[in-house]
């Protein structure tokens, strides 16, 4: 066994602060990685603050970070795909029992007995749950571990392991692409990436926002079009015109507004999570066999293409890095929305504490 330096909330009450973890040894067909940088996801401040608790309650100490980009410095002897030096990537998902059907397509994400970044019980034994990424170093089965670009900005690179990934593969399942009309329902995290994604496999994109003030941005994105859609007027121009809408909201909203804008068998797609169910009217899907879906991150063949995709588009995340004694900072302007649009820390900053 080996330790870490991490940043870790010690209860649900407390604020992240530095400590120890232990790290597993790397076995056969495992990669170690010093973390480089780590980007701050939503997810890893409901988990800190234990705000999913009906559903997956936190194990203290909890380490977070799913957004993880790294050096390799050691690899086990049965490992092939990945060597020391070799820039590398880790997202949601660290481990999967590789035989059910779902990792048998590469649909990691659906499998039953996929082991999550962190708070997930640790089939390794190492410690009562996995240690996320804010953290200097990482153990991870190599075909968890994904290759970087090598010309993308890494600190912009690591929200594609989450951000990029959430948006991107449900694009993908629905074709997004030439001679389509897609949404994007709000500019976060999640929305910007969405944005730069559509706009990069050539579909018309349309940014709905209800801030006047970020319509200059979204276009700077990649936006064709943006509409407030708190403008009446304006939406109904689009009614019954968008193949697909990527809805990327977390607050309360009203998701009938946008089944309306679908056109026949066109889909509205969920990747954030409002707190209280919506009301769905049937009327809205009825008329036009409309679709209303969701979608998590994606898996792990899929993350690589996405990542090569950005390679090759030159798409990164636009982020603001941070150093980790930044992180309950981070953490209060995120709730206000206050960050374009994605925080992220560099790694080096565990150094100094
Ligand atoms: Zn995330
Ligand atoms: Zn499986």
């Amino acid at each position: 066994m080996s330790t870490s330096k991490a940043y870790a909330a010690a209860s649900a009450k407390s604020s992240m602060a530095q400590t120890t973890i232990p790290r597993r040894e790397p076995t056969e067909r495992d990669v170690q990685i010093e973390i480089l940088f780590c980007g701050i996801c939503h997810s890893d401040l409901h988990t800190v603050r234990d705000e999913w608790a009906s559903v997956w309650p936190t194990v203290y100490p909890c380490v977070p970070g799913h957004e993880i980009v790294g050096r390799v410095t050691k690899v086990g002897a049965k490992v092939a795909n990945h060597k020391a030096g070799d820039l590398v990537a880790v997202g949601c998902l660290v481990d999967s029992d590789h035989t059910c059907a779902q990792c048998q397509k590469g649909l990691e994400q659906f499998c039953a007995s996929a082991t999550f970044t962190y708070n997930a019980p640790d089939k390794h034994g190492t410690a009562p749950v996995t240690y996320g990424g804010y953290s200097d170093s990482i153990v991870v089965d190599e075909r968890f571990v994904l290759r970087v670009p090598t010309n993308l900005d890494l600190a912009a690179t690591a929200p594609l392991l989450c951000a990029g990934i959430t948006t991107y593969s449900p694009m993908r399942h629905w074709e997004v692409g030439k001679g389509k009309k897609v949404g994007i329902v709000g500019l976060g995290g999640l929305g910007h990436m969405g944005v730069k994604f559509a706009h990069a496999l050539g579909a018309q994109t349309v940014v709905f926002t209800t801030s006047p003030g970020k319509v200059e941005d979204a276009k700077r994105l990649g936006a064709d079009e943006v509409v407030i859609s708190k403008n009446a007027s304006e939406m109904s121009k689009h009614v019954g015109s968008f193949d697909f809408i990527l809805d990327a909201v977390s607050a309360d909203h009203d998701i009938n507004a946008y089944l309306n804008l679908l056109k026949p068998d066109g889909t509205v797609t969920l990747v954030g999570a409002p707190e209280k169910p919506l009301a769905v009217s049937a009327f809205s899907l009825l008329f036009g066999r409309r679709s209303l879906s969701g979608s998590p991150i994606g898996g792990i063949p899929e993350t690589q293409e996405m990542l090569d995709f950005c390679g090759k588009h030159n798409i990164t995340a636009d982020v603001e890095v941070v150093a980790v004694q930044q992180v309950n900072e981070a953490y209060e302007r995120l709730l206000k929305g206050d960050v374009k649009y994605r925080f992220c820390i560099d790694m080096a900053s565990l150094k100094n504490g």
